[in-house]
């Protein structure tokens, strides 16, 4: 099974991944999981991509598809993935589109996280994860990248039949349930 999990920062996409990725035995990728790594472990990559993180700016879209591409060709994703940040502009998703075309593979489910924006704000601002972009004003601008960037990605699937909206409010067991509801009854 081949899964994008989506929403705006705060909306618990990680978590959710970390559950799907369980209970479906397929691995799950994070492009937000593999910079923070890189940061912290002062890769190369770590040292490119920091600044933009610190700010709650994007990652250039050259930049994360080849890292995604290149992620993509290890055995283990043979069988499905979950991606979760990934796609985040259109050009991401076209670019997911024609990858996925030349492998012959399709994508099985798109799975929007919905959360009120003031849900989002209180979420992370209290989760104390002591991310460098959690504080108010980074936040912010992240929420505002996500409307300008990110939210078109949501339109560009819509125009092909796979995306599922998931009411992300509730208990992180009341979510995963919805979730798990969704991809089984497909
Ligand atoms: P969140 O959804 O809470 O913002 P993520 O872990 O998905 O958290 O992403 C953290 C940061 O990593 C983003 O603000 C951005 O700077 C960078 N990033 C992650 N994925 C991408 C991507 N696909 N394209 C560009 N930047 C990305």
């Amino acid at each position: 099974m081949r899964i994008i999990i989506f929403g705006p920062p705060g909306a618990g996409k990680g978590t959710q991944a970390n559950l799907i990725s369980e209970e479906f035995n397929i691995p799950h990728l994070s492009t937000g999981e593999i910079f923070r790594s890189a940061i912290k472990n002062e890769t190369p990559l770590g040292k490119e991509v920091k600044a933009i993180l610190d700010a709650g700016d994007l990652v250039p879209d050259e930049k994360v598809v080849g890292l995604v591409k290149e992620e993509l060709k290890d055995d283990k994703y043979n069988g499905g993935y979950i991606l979760d940040g990934f796609p985040r502009t259109v050009p991401q998703a076209k670019a997911f589109d024609d990858l996925l075309d030349e492998k012959g593979k399709t994508l099985d489910a798109f799975l929007q996280l919905e959360v009120p924006e003031q849900e989002l704000i209180d979420r992370i601002l209290s989760r104390g994860e002591g991310r460098s972009d959690d504080s108010p004003e980074k936040v912010k601008n992240r929420l505002s990248v996500y409307h300008k960037e990110t939210e078109p990605v949501l339109k560009y699937y819509k125009k092909q039949d796979v995306v599922k909206t998931i009411d992300g409010v509730g208990s992180i067991k009341e979510i995963f349930n919805r979730i798990k509801d969704t991809l089984n009854s497909k």
